[in-house]
């Protein structure tokens, strides 16, 4: 690989010598203050980028008021991401053609070109037409025009207040601004990286992205990557309740605060529907080289489970329509029918779940549910 961006070679390198180079140093000046000043500046820098950038502006998952806009694009600063605008940009493009030759980190090229290599490589050809929606935000379009102006003085800004926190200027710089900088920017590269190599692909298994509970610790929720590349739209990538995802718990809070509004998210039935789809797609694809009369057996049984399973939720979709226009007597009728088919529905998804563990271990297709 040919360098083609030297300023970003020459300031990546060179941070990441400074952190070895002081760290003898630092150690004489360690205090807590210091470390409190790193995991509190990661935390907000990380999640201005999880919550504000990612889920915000590049998917569109829910909407927000111009106080809560501002508080994530003064924050972002501390991320040293690029402007929301071409931080949007590029991940729009990731989305679209995710592992084709398009993707401007695609792990077909390699982990470490996922990682941080392309971040060398990569010469961005702005579409306006690809951000259309946020060059018509003057937050946004204004961030973008004075982005190094922003940089500058919220590093300022929170350099000084760790001086004045710490005591020591070193301690500031090392903890507050080369460490806390160097974790946020491989935090968000694990994404590209790890999050497409090693972990579950529960929901697109036609896709590099996978799921990864341990990277969502690191990265604020962003580690179930292979739902996120499914349904990217939705405010949550961590879709069960134990799913470790400060951002979408961040979100949730704030539109009760009033932040923010619209949070887009997809139902469990709709989720199972696609899977079932998807899955059935696959399985079928897989035996049709088959001859044996067991698996004619099998296929028979799959699409008979696949069609009951969409029978049963379409029926439900459309008594749950009914509900809200019926009147009070209907109503009780309806809510003990869709109580039952509710029921009824679950025992086919997990005759659908016990199917497709069977066509994994038969045939070797790989991770299934
Ligand atoms: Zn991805
Ligand atoms: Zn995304």
């Amino acid at each position: 690989m040919k360098i083609k961006n030297w300023d970003m070679f020459i300031f990546v390198v060179v941070y990441h010598l400074l952190l070895v180079i002081l760290l003898p140093a630092f150690i004489q000046v360690f205090s807590w203050a210091s470390f409190w000043l790193f995991l509190v500046t990661y935390i907000l820098g990380g999640m201005a980028i999880t919550v504000g950038y990612h889920r915000l502006y590049a998917h569109k998952a829910y909407t927000a008021n111009p106080f809560f806009e501002w508080c994530v694009l003064i924050t972002s600063a501390l991320s040293f991401e690029m402007s929301a605008l071409m931080w949007s940009h590029d991940h729009r493009i990731h989305h679209t053609h995710v592992d084709t030759e398009k993707d401007p980190y695609s792990i077909d090229k390699g982990f470490w070109y996922a990682h941080l290599l392309w971040l060398f490589d990569y010469k961005r050809k702005f579409e306006p037409n690809l951000v259309q929606d946020l060059l018509k935000n003057p937050r946004v379009v204004l961030q973008d025009k004075y982005y190094p102006h922003f940089l500058i003085g919220v590093n300022l800004a929170i350099f000084l207040f760790g001086w004045w926190l710490t005591g020591s200027a070193l301690a500031s710089f090392y903890m507050g601004f080369l460490a806390r900088m160097a974790m946020v920017h491989h935090c968000t590269w694990f994404i590209n990286s790890l999050c497409h190599t090693f972990g579950a692909k529960t929901f697109a298994r036609e896709l590099s992205a996978v799921d990864n509970a341990l990277m969502a610790v690191l990265t604020f929720g962003e580690g179930y990557h292979n739902y996120h590349h499914a349904f990217a739209a939705d405010y949550r990538n961590g879709v069960r309740w134990y799913h470790f995802d400060p951002t979408k718990w961040a979100i949730w809070t704030a539109s009760k605060l009033g932040l923010v509004s619209n949070l887009r998210s997809m139902n469990t039935i709709n989720v199972q529907k696609s899977l079932v789809q998807k899955d059935k797609k696959l399985i079928l694809d897989h035996l049709s080289h088959e001859v044996d009369e067991l698996a004619t057996d099998f296929m028979r049984k799959l699409e008979e489970v696949a069609d009951t399973f969409e029978k049963k939720s379409s029926m439900l979709v459309r008594k749950a329509r009914e509900l809200k226009q019926s009147s009070e007597q209907q109503s009780r009728l309806l809510k003990k029918e869709i109580k039952e088919l509710r029921a009824s529905l679950k025992t086919t998804w997990n005759e659908w779940v016990v199917l497709t563990r069977q066509a994994t271990e038969l045939y070797e297709l790989g991770h299934v549910h």
